[in-house]
């Protein structure tokens, strides 16, 4: 098996055995002519196949270890897919925390249909075993949570759903197949939304399924036919050719990222600062031993609602914006963007406060991003840093 590095550069290669194209071409067709009675090209509609689909599917197994990927029109498109493999009466077990839509589908889309579900806090290893019932299917994690940034101990996790004989199911979107594989650590499916890194421009909204075992990937193949949530040409090209600089730009978004966490942790404007590549962040060990990369977002608890006002009017930058991953950089403040649909209660409990920032590290120069931070938070008014190592409950 090539190095990872090669699998990314040459993604999709080989694809067109006419004129040898080294880029992929974009197959925009809906259906395929037919040699003759009964016969096929094998290709019979694009809701079932597509080349353009299937040379990012081909790609996307490779670098997940997979037996099969399949790809969606959205990340959520892939998840509402997944969770078609379950029925009435079944039951999951979910890190809380989880992003926002994964909520609203489990909570206000699936929950009618009668799938069940146990909330248990990230990092509560033991929570997850307690929260198993005989009904239980999966256990759903996030490689890392976000916005806060906590590490789940896959291994530990994929020993405790093998056990059960459930499966564990990993949304690996904030890392991605360059730095973490979960089904190498023992999970069973992986989901991505390739919204973010994987095509990683702000220009597309994809989502990828990996599927370690044979057999559940022929189930995941008929029900994306079945379903029909399917990821178009034009938007696989797309992602397909974000894949080829993913190991670039990650790599590149990394070392900014630790550059501006230093940074923002000696303002005194910040608070807190979260980003397990920080040597002293709780998820960085659990990290260092299951991933060989530390995640480009990053967030910060600023000191109050005045110092969160004047940094999002103040970026010219960094774009005041939803979703992370892309080359441009993107700030966000959660609790009113991506976990707005929780109840404050929770959006508290969970550590999403209403001055906590995330930022989504881009390519640019890291020293341009700081000042346009530091131009953004102005003068500071003086806090004393908060003492606990962490703001989320741990157990
Ligand atoms: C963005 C995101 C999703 C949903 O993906 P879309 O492509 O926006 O549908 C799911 N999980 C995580 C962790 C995400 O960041």
């Amino acid at each position: 098996m090539p190095h990872i590095d090669t699998l990314l550069a040459q993604a999709g290669r080989g694809q067109d055995p006419r004129t040898g194209a080294i880029s992929t071409p974009i197959y925009q067709t809906s259906t395929y002519a037919h040699p003759g009675l009964g016969q096929s090209t094998g290709f019979d509609y694009s809701r079932t196949t597509n080349p353009t689909r299937g040379a990012l599917e081909e790609a996307m197994a490779a670098l997940d270890g997979a037996a099969a990927a399949c790809a969606f029109a959205s990340g959520l498109a892939a998840l509402t897919t997944l969770l078609c493999l379950f029925k009435q009466g079944d039951h999951l077990v979910v890190a809380e925390g989880c992003y926002g839509g994964t909520y609203r589908l489990l909570d206000q889309v699936m929950a009618p249909f009668g799938l069940t579900v146990t909330y248990v806090p990230v990092l509560d290893a033991a929570g997850y075993r307690a929260a198993l019932r005989p009904q239980t299917r999966a256990i759903l994690v996030e490689s890392v949570s976000n916005p806060c940034l906590l590490v789940p101990d896959l291994p530990v996790l994929a020993g405790i759903a093998r056990a059960a004989g459930v499966l564990l199911v990993v949304d690996n979107t904030l890392l991605t197949p360059y730095w973490q594989r979960p089904l190498e650590l023992g999970a069973d499916l992986v989901v991505h939304s390739a919204s973010k890194y994987l095509a990683g421009h702000n220009d597309c909204i994809g989502g990828i399924i990996a599927v370690r075992d044979e057999a559940l990937a022929g189930r995941l193949k008929f029900l994306q036919n079945a379903v029909g949530a399917v990821l178009g040409p034009q938007d696989a090209w797309l992602t397909l050719r974000g894949l080829k600089t993913l190991a670039l730009r990650l790599e590149r978004q990394q070392r900014n990222a630790l550059v501006i966490a230093r940074w923002l942790q000696e303002q005194p404007q910040v608070r807190q600062v979260y980003y397990p590549g920080l040597p002293d962040d709780p998820g960085h060990a659990t990290l260092a031993r299951t991933a060989s990369g530390l995640g480009a977002v990053l967030s910060f608890e600023v000191a109050d609602r005045p110092t969160l006002e004047r940094l999002i009017a103040g970026v010219r930058l960094i774009a005041y914006a939803e979703s992370f991953g892309g080359v441009e950089s993107l700030i966000t403040v959660p609790a009113v963007q991506t976990h707005a649909n929780l109840a404050p209660g929770e959006r508290q409990r969970l550590g999403v406060t209403d001055t906590l920032v995330r930022l989504s590290v881009g390519i640019e120069d890291p020293g341009d991003l700081i000042a346009d931070l530091a131009a953004a938070l102005g003068d500071p008014a003086v806090i004393p840093k908060t003492p606990v190592s962490h703001h989320v409950t741990r157990r």
